[in-house]
């Protein structure tokens, strides 16, 4: 059976890429102000920018957004 991943670095590449693409799926579709808090603390709750940002795209995709 041929191997899919042949090296150590295709294996980190496609890890990398998975992380990235959960990584922005979880800003797009699910983050409520805890990511932007970690650099501004508890203001970000309030501001919530990624919600405002993405919102019509969240309803759009069906994502329970509020
Ligand atoms: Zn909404």
């Amino acid at each position: 059976m041929e191997k899919i991943l042949r090296t150590p670095a295709e294996a980190w590449a496609v890890g990398g890429m998975i992380l990235i693409a959960v990584l922005a799926l979880y800003v797009l579709a699910f983050d409520q102000g805890f990511l932007p808090s970690l650099a501004q603390g508890a203001p970000a709750f309030d501001l919530n920018f990624f919600h405002e940002a993405f919102h019509d795209a969240r309803h759009a995709a069906g994502f329970p957004c509020h």
